[in-house]
């Protein structure tokens, strides 16, 4: 019996999902039906962004949204590991003094991104902020193993956003996404006037809204339903 009949899947339906599913963009590491490389516009903020991945998270593709908002934000990059203490580039970062490094994680110590008086604190310095890509438990995790994370002055949000991530259904997971993270982040930055007022951060949302229908579609393709109805959902604050 194969896999499909004992799913109870149609076979081609099985099939087709997993021609989706099986060739990968080198890029973005998504599947080349999903790739949303051309959609990107790279957008320039004046802050640096730093996604610091789990190994366990760095390669899914369903749930790795930090990929493409790093492909998205010009002044970024990713750094993958468990813990950072050691990690060279993190610490080289954190010693630069370029930099002013945060570390976007909430906590009654946190400053708001949105009314937080950079300008006094960074004194000149370009704000670096680090962004854990990686579920609530490994986040957690990943931070608890790295103090020297844990000593750089916290950033979060002063409003609650709520995620558009349907196809996701673990509780962990009801928080926001790394790409809406970023969109947000960018949104309330610009208000303290430390993200150019110019970017504009809406192509981060459009790139994730397609990423959705397209888990959409392949959760309805396999489950024999038709095409779901275009998603739409407001970009407004
Ligand atoms: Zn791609």
């Amino acid at each position: 019996m194969s896999i499909s009949s004992a799913w109870g899947l149609p076979t081609g339906r099985w099939n087709l999902y997993n021609a989706h599913m099986s060739e990968k963009c080198l890029k973005c590491f998504r599947p080349v039906q999903s790739c949303y490389c051309s959609d990107i516009h790279p957008i320039q903020t004046g802050v640096k962004f730093i996604f610091l991945m789990h190994p366990k998270e760095a390669y899914k593709q369903k749930t790795g949204t930090g990929r493409l908002a790093s492909l998205s934000l010009v002044d970024s990059e990713i750094i993958i590991a468990q813990s950072f203490d050691h990690n060279k580039r993190t610490q080289q970062l954190i010693s630069d003094s370029s930099y002013f490094p945060m570390l976007l994680y909430p906590g009654k110590d946190a400053h708001y991104a949105e009314s937080f008086d950079f300008q006094a604190q960074r004194e000149g310095r370009t704000l670096l902020v680090f962004l854990v890509d990686a579920t609530w438990r490994l986040a957690r995790q990943m931070i608890f193993r790295s103090p020297s994370l844990q000593k750089l002055p916290k950033l979060s949000f002063s409003h609650e956003y709520r995620s558009a991530f349907a196809i996701k259904t673990q509780p962990e997971d009801y928080c926001l996404s790394t790409i809406e993270t970023s969109y947000y982040l960018i949104k309330e930055l610009q208000k303290s006037g430390i993200c150019h007022t110019e970017a504009d951060p809406s192509g981060l949302m459009e790139v994730f809204q397609k990423m959705v229908k397209f888990q959409e579609d392949c959760r309805d393709e396999r489950l024999g339903r038709g095409p779901t109805e275009p998603l739409d959902r407001s970009l407004k604050d």
